[in-house]
């Protein structure tokens, strides 16, 4: 491949480019989360577990479904547990509720609702895209409540703070927030080639870039090289950051980068993917395009991998300078 290839217009990258002001000053005085809550404009997403709420469009004129209710309306539909401030959309204050995963599903029986995971939500295009990055924030910090209702010091229930950005324990006074997860994904590159990996949960033709979390103590730069080192056995040298995606399975931020393989032969560790090998650009382009002879695929637009495969694809080595 000599010329750059013209792949299109970028598609978008799923949960980006928020059009939320979180306006965290709001959080810290409970009158003004309280005169939020009482807006007449206030909307509230509602999710359980993997779960979201969607009222499903009136109109065949409607193409997506609906995740915001007015507080009313989500109360009648079930009790909540916490409640976070994601911010402002325009000014209208925008909230997301976590109910139990049991009263979730039961919703699933109602005709005008449609109870669905973030994932299939995201993939299928089921609500207007502007509701993608606040579903996502809601999700990753609702998860986090889940998970930390004792504190993780000394055992005794904590107390929500902060319109959901903070947990307090009233016993030993520790406050605890909200965490995300480093996840480092990339591609290993020599020349016009880059390694892809399988693992055994993707579909049977699908490919993506190798990934694994960025442990204590380590750079964005080592945990690359540790995780190509470990999952393909190849020694990569040069990282370069090329974006980055929140991924609210559960908290995760996907770091999206490229590396300089510095060695060839590739190593598989059973224990962590199915298989890996080297793919040309060429190759690439045809997956991207859906052309593949084999029908061997990429990952969805809304996957970062997508977007460091298509970088690599139309700029070569230069996604390395
Ligand atoms: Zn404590």
């Amino acid at each position: 491949m000599l010329s750059r290839p013209d792949l299109g217009v970028p598609p978008h990258l799923g949960y980006t480019a928020s059009a939320l002001d979180r306006a965290a000053d709001r959080r810290q005085d409970p009158a003004a989360v309280a005169a939020l809550e009482a807006d007449p404009r206030a909307r509230i997403h509602l999710l359980g577990g993997e779960l979201v709420v969607l009222r499903k469009s009136a109109a065949a004129s409607e193409a997506t479904d609906d995740p915001a209710f007015t507080f009313a309306e989500a109360a009648a539909l079930a009790p909540w547990r916490e409640r976070v401030f994601l911010g402002l959309r325009d000014g209208a204050p925008r909230f997301a509720a976590g109910i139990d995963k049991e009263l979730a599903e039961a919703l699933k029986a109602r005709g005008d609702l449609l109870v669905t995971d973030l994932r299939a939500i995201a993939t299928g295009g089921l609500v207007a895209p502007e509701y993608l990055p606040p579903l996502a924030e809601a999700k990753a910090v609702l998860g986090w409540h889940a998970r930390h209702r004792f504190c993780p010091n000394c055992g005794t229930p904590t107390r929500v703070v902060q319109g959901g950005w903070r947990r307090d324990c009233p016993s030993c006074k520790a406050e605890h927030f909200p965490r995300t997860d480093p996840v480092v994904i990339m591609l290993a590159i020599s020349g016009e080639r880059c390694v892809l990996g399988r693992s055994p949960r993707f579909a049977p033709t699908m490919w993506s870039a190798l990934a694994g979390f960025a442990e204590p103590g380590e750079t964005i730069e080592e945990a690359v090289r540790r995780e190509v080192l470990e999952e393909a056995g190849i020694r990569c040298g040069k990282v370069t950051y090329a974006m980055s995606q929140p991924w609210p399975f559960p908290s995760s931020l996907m770091i999206g980068c490229h590396a300089e393989a510095l060695s060839e032969t590739i190593v598989i560790d059973r224990s962590e993917i199915e298989d890996a090998r080297w793919f040309s650009r060429d190759e690439l382009a045809l997956m991207l395009g859906r052309r593949h002879p084999d029908g061997l695929t990429t990952p969805p637009p809304v996957a970062i991998a997508h977007h460091l495969i298509r970088s690599f694809v139309e700029d070569g080595c230069q996604v390395l300078e």
